[in-house]
């Protein structure tokens, strides 16, 4: 479950960054490709039961440089019928720390994939065309692999932070969250932290010819909410219908739905994303984005974002059909029929609210509504200065010089769930793409490898500016 703005890298991407052969890494660069080949060749997906084996790789490698076990935690959790495993991992300040820890976030599980389907085999870290492709390249493990090589590197340098930095590894973020849910609960009890990176959203976005143009922090995500409507009907043969029919009413029911528009939202985040997309492009669609930025209520710019399936949840709720089950036999009148809605909220607005938009558009009490999604409102993130200043001097050691924008996506990262307990959740991954070159979720999901060494250092210059000694 994972929706999130896809950013890609290209080849291209870092004028500075010349194809450098293997040889040519450092150290450090080798050890975090050994990491990361050693976790996409794991198949940590639904039905396999491999996060464990995940787990015990990473704990091996974190010891090996000088973690103690007693600040490494492993948890079991059953994951809806299947095992998985969540880890967290503390890197203790030394003493009585000033400020509260920082949350690390990325997950270890990935959608699987299948062999047959691919050009490559998925679960073999193939190295091709300037790409690194398998199933977990972009969407988790490099941000997995961006974490864990961070603390390995900072610990044998000898780093000790000024506040504890927690690493916290989720095992089932693309299904259930049962692992999710579970640790945020953890953390929220236990660690209370000031606030929580993410390294599986937010990046780097390049222009077609692999400059970069924005670094896009995921500030906030849209509440994802279910519903089933069901209408019952006593039913009867076909032959002798009766007036109701509960296919019938269910349609006109979907029919109001498709037909209403909720009402325009924007906030300062939203506003700013779109001013920084619409200058990408010179477009209508880009001149539709900078005009709501200016005005959002533009009703010609309004009119065309509604009508452009990439910007349409930008500027508000969205709720749309997705299942539909009614009807037992051919010849007999239906006694039930169910739609499923799918609704993405827009901050603020809340799931009970839009439940009662939805009733009030169906305007039919026999059409009852089930939420059949976990509650999980999430409310946006002010960019904090730290934060910021610190993606800053993340990007300045690249060499890149863009402006920082937030966006809000449309919902499903572990991050939700920290949102939803009152924690500023920043998505600040380390990669840089072009927009939909990974193929996350999708066939041969690849991650440049240009931008693979580029991002390696992301981490662990943020955490030295956030977590670095007093000065
Ligand atoms: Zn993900």
């Amino acid at each position: 479950m994972n929706f999130r703005l896809s950013l890609i890298v290209s080849a291209a991407m870092l004028a500075a960054a010349p194809q450098a052969i293997a040889q040519d890494r450092t150290a450090f660069e080798q050890q975090a490709r050994e990491i990361y080949r050693n976790v996409v060749e794991i198949r940590s997906a639904r039905g396999h039961e491999k996060v464990p084996e995940v787990v015990d790789y990473i704990v091996g490698e974190l010891k090996a440089a000088g973690f103690a076990g007693e600040d490494i935690q492993i948890t079991d959790y059953d994951a809806t019928g299947e095992a998985t495993q969540g880890l967290i991992v503390w890197y203790r300040a030394e003493g009585e720390p000033s400020e509260a820890p920082i949350v690390l976030l990325a997950h270890m599980d990935v959608v699987d994939a299948l062999a047959e389907d691919w050009v490559r085999d998925p679960y073999k870290l193939t190295e091709e065309e300037g790409y690194f492709f398998g199933r977990g390249t972009a969407d988790n493990k490099y941000g997995v692999t961006s974490l864990v090589a961070t603390f390995i590197r900072l610990k044998e340098e000898g780093f000790v932070p000024s506040r504890d930095l927690v690493m916290v590894l989720s095992g089932d973020e693309e299904t259930g969250m049962v692992s999710t849910r579970a640790q945020a609960n953890y953390v929220h009890e236990t660690i209370k932290p000031a606030f929580i990176l993410n390294a599986d959203a937010g990046g780097l976005s390049l222009g077609p010819d692999g400059e970069p143009l924005i670094y896009g922090v995921q500030g906030a995500e849209k509440t994802y909410a279910t519903f089933e409507l069901t209408v019952t009907n006593p039913g009867g043969h076909s032959s002798a219908p009766r007036k109701d029919n509960a296919i019938y009413e269910l349609a006109d029911a979907l029919k109001n739905i498709q037909a209403y528009k909720f009402p325009v939202r924007s906030s300062e985040l939203t506003r700013a994303s779109l001013e920084a997309g619409g200058r990408q492009r010179l477009d209508k669609l880009g001149n539709a984005m900078r005009a709501f930025a200016a005005d959002p209520t533009d009703e010609n710019a309004i009119e065309i974002l509604r009508d452009d399936p990439s910007t349409v949840g930008t500027i508000g709720t969205t709720c749309i059909a997705t299942m539909l089950r009614g009807g037992h036999a051919e010849n007999a009148l239906p006694q039930s029929a169910t739609a499923t809605v799918n609704c993405r909220i827009f901050p603020g607005v809340g799931i009970e609210a839009t439940e009662q938009t939805l009733k009030d558009v169906v305007a039919n009490e026999d059409v009852k509504f089930k939420l059949i999604s976990d509650l999980v409102e999430s409310p946006e993130s002010g960019l904090r200065e730290d934060v910021l200043g610190a993606l800053n001097a993340a990007l300045e050691e690249r060499g890149v010089d863009v402006p920082v924008v937030p966006h809000m996506s449309s919902g499903g990262t572990d991050g939700m769930h920290y949102r939803n307990l009152g924690y500023d959740t920043y998505g600040v991954g380390g990669s840089a793409a072009k927009p939909n070159d990974t193929y996350a979720h999708g066939l041969n999901e690849r991650l440049p490898v240009d931008s693979f060494y580029d991002g390696l250092d992301h981490f662990h210059v943020m955490l030295k500016e956030l977590a670095g000694p007093d000065e």
